[in-house]
C-alpha cells in the first residue's frame, strides 16, 4: 500500500515553492521530524503496523463505486468514486492522522497537538490519539468554536482538551499559529499533527504521503474495473491533502489532473478560498506557497461555504503541479457545490461534503468536455456534518 517517498529538492522545496520559514527554535524539531520520518517510512515493521490500522480500524481499502446518473453518468462518461468517505470517522483526514499519531508513538512523544478550523482535522486527529492512548490538544478559534458545537463535545469526548484562541479573527490560520506556538514551547515531549499537506518540510511531504494512500489504492481498483487509467482524475482542494493524495499515484501517467477550490461568492477579495486560481506567492504557515494576500503582504480572509476550503494557503506542492502546468487547476462558487450536493444526493444517494461537492459541481459543468470518458472523482467525505449549512441555506435534501 506505500509507494516510495518522493522527496522534494534539498530543504524541502518542490520547485520554487515550500521550504521552511520559521522561528530558528523550532528547525531542530522540523529535522528530529524529518529523520524520524524517513526513518519510519523506511521501515517494514511501521508501514506494516501503519497498514493494519488503515485496514482493521478506518476500513481501508474504500471501496470505488460507479456513479450511476449523475449529470448522465450512464451515457455521456463514466465516474468513478474513491470513498474516502467510508473511513472511519467520515473523510479521508484519518488516514494522515493516523499515520501522524503512529510515527508520534515511535519517536516516544507522550503529547499530540493539532489545530483545527470546522473540528474535522480536530476530531479526527482525537480519534487517533484515543486509540494510541495519548493525551490531545486542540487548539480551536473561539468563532469556530461557537459555530461547531458538535465537534466540539465529539473532541472532549474522545479525550482531547479543546483550547480556546481568542487571537486574530479566532478562526483556523489563528488556531494554527497558536498550536505553532505551543510546540515552540513544549517540543521535547509534543507531536504537532498538521492537519493539511501545508506547513514547514517535512510536513507537505508527511501529509502527502499518508493520504497517497488514496491514490494508489484508487489507481489499482480502477484498472482492474475497467482495464484501462482513467482519463481525468478530479479532486477538491483546500490544503490540498486529499488532492495531492489521489494525484501522486498518476503523476508520470498521461492522465489530465483537476483540483478544485472554493470559488466561494465571487473573485473579490475575501470573496473565496482560491489561493492558486487567484492568490500571489507568499509566506504563510512556515512555507512558500500561493497565498491570499494584500498589497502589503497581509493575509486576506478567506471564504467557503465548506469550512475544509476556507484556507487562505494551499499546499506548496500544488503551487508547483501548477506552474509546471501538471495539474490543472479551477474554482467552483458556493451556489454551484450546493446545487451539486443536492442533484447529486438524489441521484447517488450517497451525501458527499460541501467541500466534495464543489469537484463534483465542476464535474457536472464540464459534461460537454467530458463526453467519453472515464473520470475519477476523489470522494473526499460525507456530508452528514453539513446538515445545518444545508438546511440554513434551504437545499433540497
Ligand atoms: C478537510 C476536508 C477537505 C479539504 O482538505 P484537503 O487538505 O484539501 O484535502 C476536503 N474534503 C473534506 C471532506 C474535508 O473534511
Amino acid at each position: 500500500m506505500t509507494s516510495p517517498v518522493r522527496m522534494p529538492a534539498e530543504r524541502g522545496f518542490f520547485g520554487s515553492f515550500g521550504g521552511r520559514y520559521v522561528p530558528e527554535v523550532l528547525i531542530p524539531a522540523l529535522e528530529e521530524l524529518e529523520n524520524a520520518f524517513n526513518d519510519a517510512v523506511a521501515d517494514k515493521v511501521f508501514n506494516g503496523a501503519l497498514n493494519t490500522v488503515l485496514a482493521d480500524y478506518s476500513g481501508r481499502p474504500t471501496p470505488l463505486t460507479t456513479a450511476m446518473r449523475f449529470a448522465g453518468a450512464r451515457t455521456s462518461f463514466v465516474l468513478e468514486l474513491k470513498r474516502e468517505d467510508l473511513n472511519h470517522t467520515g473523510a479521508h483526514k484519518i488516514n494522515n492522522t493516523l499515520g501522524q499519531v503512529m510515527l508520534a508513538a515511535r519517536m516516544g512523544k507522550e503529547r499530540i497537538i493539532a489545530e483545527t478550523g470546522a473540528g474535522q482535522h480536530g476530531v479526527a486527529t482525537a480519534t487517533a490519539a484515543a486509540l494510541f492512548g495519548l493525551p490531545c490538544a486542540v487548539f480551536m478559534g473561539v468563532e469556530d468554536i461557537a459555530r461547531q458545537a458538535l465537534n466540539v463535545e465529539r473532541m472532549r469526548l474522545l479525550g482531547a482538551e479543546v483550547i480556546p484562541v481568542e487571537s486574530g479573527a479566532g478562526t483556523l490560520k489563528d488556531a494554527v499559529n497558536e498550536a505553532m506556538r505551543d510546540w515552540v514551547r513544549n517540543v521535547a515531549d509534543t507531536f504537532y499533527v498538521l492537519g493539511s499537506a501545508v506547513g514547514p518540510h517535512p510536513y507537505p511531504v508527511m501529509v502527502r504521503h499518508f493520504q497517497s494512500v488514496i491514490g494508489i489504492e484508487a489507481k489499482k481498483q480502477f484498472l482492474e474495473k475497467h482495464g484501462q487509467l482513467p482519463d481525468v482524475v478530479v479532486a477538491c482542494v483546500g490544503g490540498g491533502s486529499n488532492a495531492a493524495g489521489i494525484f501522486y499515484a498518476f503523476l508520470d501517467d498521461p492522465v489530465r489532473l483537476a483540483g478544485i477550490e472554493a470559488g466561494g461568492t465571487g473573485d473579490g477579495p475575501g470573496r473565496h478560498g482560491s489561493s492558486l486560481g487567484l492568490g500571489s506567492p507568499g509566506i504563510f504557515h512556515g512555507s512558500l506557497s500561493y497565498i491570499l494576500q494584500d498589497d502589503d503582504g497581509q493575509i486576506v480572509t478567506a471564504h467557503s461555504i465548506s469550512a475544509g476550503l476556507d484556507y487562505p494557503g494551499v499546499g506548496p506542492e500544488h503551487s508547483s503541479w501548477m506552474t509546471s502546468r501538471r495539474v490543472e487547476y479551477f474554482r467552483v462558487r458556493d451556489e454551484s457545490a450546493l446545487a451539486a450536493t443536492s442533484a447529486f444526493t438524489r441521484d447517488e444517494g450517497i451525501l458527499p461534503a460541501l467541500e466534495t461537492a464543489h469537484a463534483i459541481a465542476w464535474i457536472g459543468e464540464s459534461a460537454a468536455d467530458l463526453a467519453g470518458r472515464k473520470i475519477l472523482l476523489c470522494l473526499s467525505g460525507r456530508g452528514d456534518k453539513d446538515m445545518e449549512i444545508l438546511i440554513s441555506r434551504g437545499a433540497q435534501v
